[in-house]
């Protein structure tokens, strides 16, 4: 029996190493859904080169121009977020959720709604909300396998071992783009620039993400949600070789570490093939080649970022939200070039302070529509924040 699989946010870099590993072994899934934005033309001709059921693009101005590309292909072609999460309730046994952002909360909730086995790429539905996220897996009898490196890693040195005798898990960073940069450049340095990773290959924004280290403290509160581990036991350490992507420290003093070419197809096709292992195009490490591994602790002045997702964990509740919302907004605005590389922290740091003022963030209830709210709001605080310290 083939399996029925979907891809949220297929046009993407994760969606498509994704179908790399699809198209691969043609006769052992059969595609359900496909997701994209505004990437319309290869929305189009990966829906038709896996015969997908159905391609829905997030933006309804579009559906004209993927309906005409699908015509007489019996594809079926749909629009916007409603047309999402219909394609999450369609019945599959395996869904990526790869779309980037909060947008890819919903359509994950729907999914594991219906039982399905989610592999979760999109770290925001963690971060936002991880405590019901984890709920909903468990209600309906879903499950949730993490995508990202890290988290594979660690869920990969978990397996056959007691949650009860892990006494930390450590999480590698690269350094992202500036980490041997002299502090005092890094007021200066271009969209460009912080959009080049020195080990992987990746979307603009987690690859910015990496520069100030947002993606780390995003998967360090991943980690706590995920694992449920208290956040006193989660570290961060530099390693700028990006080949072990995290380890796991038990009681006994015994380190587990995960090491494996900086490959996202190795952390898709480990989900793709759970429960079991299978050959996947990935390379060999020639470790004799490779000579050493580097360590070193992360400067909290480089990457302020850590110091904030060290408050976000102690905080929990909707902070992870407004931290996820102020961080995707500060982003924009560097993108856009309305804001220094530095600012991003400092005005993400600003509004998760007011709203922890004015909310009671810790003990509210996580439910889609609460952390919609506290979004909109965190982004509307980060514009207002950068209009009056602009000048
Ligand atoms: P990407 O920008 O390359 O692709 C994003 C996908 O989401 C595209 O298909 C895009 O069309 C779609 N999309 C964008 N905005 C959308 C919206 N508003 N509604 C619906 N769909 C939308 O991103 P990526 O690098 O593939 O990352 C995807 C997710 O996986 C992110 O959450 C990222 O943090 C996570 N992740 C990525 C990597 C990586 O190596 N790229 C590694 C670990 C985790
Ligand atoms: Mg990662």
């Amino acid at each position: 029996m083939r399996r029925r699989i979907s891809i949220f946010g297929a046009t993407g870099s994760i969606g498509q190493s994704t179908l790399d590993l699809v198209r691969r072994r043609p006769d052992d899934f059969h595609v359900v859904a496909l997701t994209g934005a505004r990437n319309i033309a290869q929305l189009i001709q990966d829906a038709k080169a896996v015969r997908a059921e159905v391609a829905v693009t997030s933006d309804p101005s579009r559906l004209a121009e993927l309906r005409d590309g699908l015509a007489g292909t019996g594809i079926a072609a749909a629009a916007g977020d409603a047309a999402l999460i219909e394609a999450a309730a369609r019945p599959a046994d395996w869904v990526m959720s790869a779309i980037v952002g909060v947008a890819g909360l919903a359509p994950g909730l729907e999914a594991l709604r219906h039982g399905t086995t989610l592999a979760l790429a999109n770290k925001e539905s963690l971060v936002t909300a991880g405590p019901l996220l984890m709920q909903t897996a468990r209600e309906h009898g879903a499950t949730i396998l993490p995508v990202d490196s890290e988290h594979s890693a660690v869920f990969q040195a978990l397996i056959g071992e007691d949650i009860r005798a892990v006494e930390r898990i450590i999480i590698t960073a690269s350094g992202g783009a500036f980490r041997d940069r002299p502090l005092s450049d890094l007021d200066h340095v271009s969209v460009a620039e912080a959009s080049q990773h020195p080990n992987w290959n990746m979307g603009q924004r987690i690859t910015i993400d990496s520069a100030t280290m947002f993606n780390k403290a995003m998967e360090l509160i991943e980690t706590k949600e995920f694992f449920e581990v208290g956040p006193d036991r989660i570290e961060t350490i530099v390693h700028p070789e990006s080949l072990i992507h995290a380890l796991v420290g038990f009681n006994d003093g015994a380190l587990m570490a995960h090491v494996g070419p900086p490959d996202m197809r190795h952390a898709i096709g480990f989900a793709l093939n759970w429960p079991e292992r299978r050959t996947l195009p990935v390379e060999r490490l020639d470790l004799a080649k490779i000579g050493q591994l580097n360590f070193r602790a992360p400067d909290p002045a480089r990457y302020p970022a850590l110091g904030l997702a060290s408050r976000v964990m102690h905080e929990g509740g909707l902070t992870g939200a407004v931290f996820n919302a102020a961080k995707e907004q500060a982003l924009d605005l560097f993108i856009a070039g309305q804001c220094r590389f530095t600012d991003m922290a400092r005005m993400v740091d600003r509004t998760v302070d007011v709203m922890l003022t004015r909310h009671r963030l810790q003990n509210a209830t996580i439910t889609l529509d609460n952390v919609r709210d506290v979004d909109a709001e965190a982004r509307a605080r980060t514009c207002e924040d950068r209009a009056n310290t602009k000048g």
